[in-house]
């Protein structure tokens, strides 16, 4: 991941950035795990999750005393025997597993059931993220929302976000909970999911608190929230410039391919009108990559964009 800091004005110094060794961090599991299974192996009653679809459109709310806790409201599954497959995160690890599962030709009593749950509506091909900024593509473009990409499929998806993770395989099959399902997703807005397999593929998130001054001064590159904003700030910084001859100043911090490529598509788009400098702990750009690779990288990238 990079990071990226700006300014409007020539005399403003550049902050002491050094380049962060993986730069984005696993997501923090032990904040969605639920630490104890008590709930589910005191519980004398099954959960019940019926198969009928019918005005609820596929969910089913659980009275209190059926649960021990707080009213949830559980996701009704389609079919009462074929597996349940529950995936969280709709990038390129949840959303291929989805359609992969959903290519695979099953016999009939083991064709999965498949669950896709994201926070977003959209998915984002984060690869062509650059060129929102660039102006090339549009949002839509790059950000098709899952509803259309899954029309054809008999994937379901959620817009929802992952809350708590109760998973029961650790308990052992004697365990009424472990013998009728693999654990529990429980949603913000307070769904419910049992499943028999689940994929998790929440992705990564930004590190910011490894530098000082970088999450009070620096933006993110990450998703699709990230690029509309560095695109927010660039154009306020334009309307601000324009006409007055100052110059733009942009740091990239950190040199891996997508600080390079961010430096590259913000040097083409700022042109004479700013300076971007990419700063990297490093001596050379994409040190991770193969020779040839860096060696064309630092020639087309940075002699001819101007970097
Ligand atoms: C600018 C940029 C350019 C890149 N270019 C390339 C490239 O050219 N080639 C390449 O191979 N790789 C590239 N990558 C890396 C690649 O995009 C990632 O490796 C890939 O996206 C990882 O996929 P993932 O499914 O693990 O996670 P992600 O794609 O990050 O997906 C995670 C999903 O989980 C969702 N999510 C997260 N938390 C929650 C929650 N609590 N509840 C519900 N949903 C949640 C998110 O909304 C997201 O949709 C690039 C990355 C970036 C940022």
């Amino acid at each position: 991941m990079a990071l990226i800091a700006f300014s409007g004005s020539a005399s403003s110094s550049l902050l002491p950035f050094k380049r962060i060794s993986g730069g984005s961090k696993p997501k923090q599991w032990s904040q969605l795990f639920h630490s104890s299974s008590k709930r589910f192996t005191t519980s004398s009653k099954p959960f019940i999750v019926s198969a009928s679809t019918g005005s609820n459109q596929g969910f089913l709310e659980i009275p209190k005393a059926e649960t021990e806790t707080s009213p949830h409201t559980y996701y009704n599954w389609p079919d009462k025997k074929n597996p349940r497959v529950c995936i969280l995160g709709g990038g390129f690890g949840g959303l291929y597993t989805a359609l992969r599962l959903e290519s695979l030709v099953w016999p009939d009593d083991k064709k999965p059931q498949i669950l896709l749950v994201d926070q977003s509506e959209r998915f984002v091909f984060k690869p062509m993220l650059y060129e929102l900024l660039s102006r090339e593509v549009d949002t839509w473009e790059i950000a098709p929302h899952f509803s259309k990409l899954l029309a054809n499929t008999g994937v379901q998806f959620f817009k929802d976000r992952v809350k708590l993770l109760t998973p029961s395989d650790h308990l052992g099959m004697s365990s009424p909970m472990a013998s009728r399902c693999g654990g529990t997703v429980l949603l913000e807005s307070g769904l419910l999911i049992e499943y028999d397999w689940l994929v998790l593929a929440l992705g990564a998130e930004p590190k910011l608190d490894v530098v000082p001054g970088a999450a009070e001064f620096a933006l993110p590159f990450s998703t699709l929230e990230d690029a509309c904003r560095v695109d927010k700030k660039l154009s306020a910084l334009e309307r601000r410039n324009f006409g007055k001859g100052s110059l733009i100043r942009v740091a990239v911090v950190g040199c891996g391919y997508s600080g390079v490529e961010l430096a590259a598509t913000l040097s083409e788009r700022l042109e004479d009108r700013g300076i971007v400098q990419a700063i990297n702990v490093e001596t050379t750009i994409c040190p991770a990559a193969p020779p040839g690779n860096r060696e064309a990288a630092l020639k087309v990238r940075c002699l001819d964009s101007g970097m």
